[in-house]
Order: C-alpha cells, then structure tokens, then sequence
C-alpha cells in the first residue's frame, strides 16, 4: 500500500518563519523516512484575500533547509496548484455536496464578516462585537446585517465516518467536529473579498473563500491510486480545519475513509527566554540540532508543550562546537520513539524501513537531555 504523509497547509506570513512551524515538516520527513513505500508532502497557503503572500514562500523553502528538508518536489504551494483545486471543487458541486443557491446571509461592509444568516453570534468572535442578537464588525464598524443573495454553500453527507486520530486522547475532539459538520451548512462563496473566482455550473461566477480553496486539497494528492493510506500531520490547535479538510476528501472518496489518519502533535508554546527561536537565529545552528530541539520538545500527552530546555539553552549561547555524533543519536532515538507511535497500531514490520542504528537507551536520553 502506498502511503502519503502530508503537512496541514502551513501560511507563509512571516520573512523569518518561527521554528515551531516547521514542527510538521519535520515530522512528515521523519514519517517518510521510517515508511516504506511513502511520498511526503509539504503544503504551503500563500493564498490570502487581502495579501498576496506567494513572495514569502522562499523564505519558507529556505527555512525548510536548516531542518535538512531539501528537496524541492515534496513542496505543493495552494496559489501554483489552483487547477488542481479547481477540478475537485467542480467534483463537489457535481455530486451536489456544493450548491448554487438563493439563501440569507448576513454581512458588514467590508465583508470580512459574513456567514449564514442561520448561524448563532459568538461572542468570542475575532472580527465582531455582539450586542444581543446584533453583531457589528471590529474592522469596518458597520452593523452585519442580514441579504438574500445567490451563494455557493457545502452541505456534507449525514454520516461521516470519522478517521484514525493520534494520540487517541484527540480522538473524541475530532469526533464531535465532524458531528458538527455533518449537522449543518457552510457558506463558501464571499462578496465583496478579493479571492479567487469559480464558474459553477450555472455559469455564474463566484469569489471562494481562500481558506476552502486549500481545504480541497487531499484529493488531488491521492489521485491515481487505489489501495492509498493518507496520514495528515497538523497540530492539535487546527484540529477543526483538519477535520473540514477530512469531510471534503470523504464526501468524494467515502470508501477510503479507513485510511486516512489524523497526526496532531503537541502545540509547543514559546516562553520566557525562548526568542532566539522565533527570531530566526535557529538559522544560524545546525539542522540536526533544530530537528533534535523540535522532536524533543514534542508531547503525545498533552495539547501544548515547552521547548525542550537544556537543548535549547545550548542554542541560546550559540554553542558554535556541536557534538554532531550525539546530535545523531538524539534524532535516532527521537525517530525509535515515532516508530513506537505509529506501530501502536499497526504490524511493526509493515514500517521498519532499514535498521535504527543503535538508538540511545531512555536512560541515557535522559541524563543527556
Ligand atoms: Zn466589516
């Protein structure tokens, strides 16, 4: 069976891309280099409706080689693969899962806040202020107000088989996204944004909200092949877009869903003397000591993580004389320790692909880190 291991979408917003973003990259290498027959994918959305972000995605490239991930053919940009997207969105409105339809929507001026009219104000919201039922948007100030318009909206299947999700303890979570999904309706097409247009059916021309553009993107990655296990590697603070993600490749491939597996690590969080990392210097240190840091920092217990400390204290004094071989060692062990995730589940010899050389014993990794 052929395995793809892909990345969530990762944004490309900052010139200096913090170490913490290239956790699943790093992971989907790792994956790859312990599955046999696997292809490994890096997704990056460059898409944005304000802000083309398609010129940082170099810097990203370029981070990507201070964790040793250098070739250039497991990149999958959204903005360079539109057509792509475009042929499994037609999928959707062909099956009837996408609908052109009359409905009310409500909306500011600007449009950065718009959605069903069916949809409940939360007052946690980002973009809005809610007054009662009302709700005004934080950017624009102008109430959001209810219009019937034609639209483009997602109704998914009643029953979606929920996928594999690691750690298990993430499973529930997912499981009660997708019952979410599966109860209500989403609206897809946006007015007054500047996103990229699709021709339904109809012949009507649409903009897409650009983050539904990059959700579609597991079905063009699977294509071609029948027997496929897809294992998708986020973290566990975008659990739902996964799981959007997920629904939009189950409604058009329901009978692949026994393999698609969820990998949503710990989010590791930056504190106190921690911004050398996010201020780039990582790239001034080895790439095996950044892939050491991040894999050693990772939890499967909790949701969020610290970095791991004394490792990244050898970062702060810019220690220039690494000890390479321990360094090795270190990611060895780090990788025995995925194996032991994934073959939690599954017949170990399916995975070993070559032999770990002699990886530390958990006592040694201790007293070292
Ligand atoms: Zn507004």
């Amino acid at each position: 069976m052929k395995h793809i291991i892909t990345t969530f979408p990762l944004g490309t917003r900052k010139i200096v891309p913090p170490l913490g973003i290239l956790m699943s990259p790093v992971l989907a290498d790792a994956f790859n280099k312990l599955i046999p027959d696997s292809q490994s994918y890096i997704l990056l959305n460059t898409l944005d409706s304000y802000q083309d972000r398609i010129d940082l995605a170099p810097n990203f490239v370029q981070a990507l080689s201070t964790v040793s991930i250098d070739n250039p053919e497991q990149i999958w940009i959204d903005g360079e693969n539109m057509s792509q997207l475009f042929t499994t969105i037609k999928k959707l409105e062909k099956i009837g899962i996408m609908k052109e339809e009359s409905t009310l929507v409500k909306r500011c001026e600007c449009g950065k806040v718009e959605m069903l009219n069916e949809v409940e104000p939360n007052p946690k919201a980002r973009f809005y202020s809610t007054y009662g039922d009302n709700m005004v948007c934080k950017l624009c100030e102008t109430p959001v107000i209810p219009l019937r318009e034609d639209c483009l909206t997602i109704t998914y299947p009643k029953t979606i088989v929920p996928p594999k999700v690691i750690p298990d303890f993430m499973q529930k979570e997912v499981e009660t996204h997708i019952k979410h999904i599966q109860k209500n309706r989403f609206l897809v097409s946006r007015h007054n944004r500047d996103c990229p247009t699709y021709t339904a059916i109809s012949g009507k021309k649409y903009g897409l909200d650009v983050d539904f553009w990059w959700q579609n993107c597991l079905d063009g990655l699977a294509y071609g092949s029948e027997s496929m296990a897809i294992h998708i590697i986020g973290s566990n603070h975008v659990a739902w877009q996964i799981s959007l993600t997920y629904a939009l490749y189950y409604s058009l491939n329901p009978e692949k869903n026994n393999n698609v597996e969820l990998i949503l690590p710990s989010y590791i969080i930056n504190p106190r003397n921690i911004e050398n990392i996010t201020k780039g210097e990582y790239q001034d240190i080895s790439p095996e000591f950044n892939r050491a840091l991040l894999l050693s920092s990772l939890s499967w217990k909790h949701k969020n993580s610290d970095w791991n400390q004394s490792l990244s204290n050898k970062i702060a004094i810019k220690k220039t004389h690494e000890d390479q071989d321990l360094i090795q060692k270190i990611n060895e062990y780090n990788s025995f320790n995925l194996l032991k995730l994934i073959t939690n589940r599954k017949n170990i010899s399916l995975y070993l692909k070559g032999k770990l050389n002699d990886p530390l014993s958990e006592q040694v990794y201790n007293k070292i880190i």
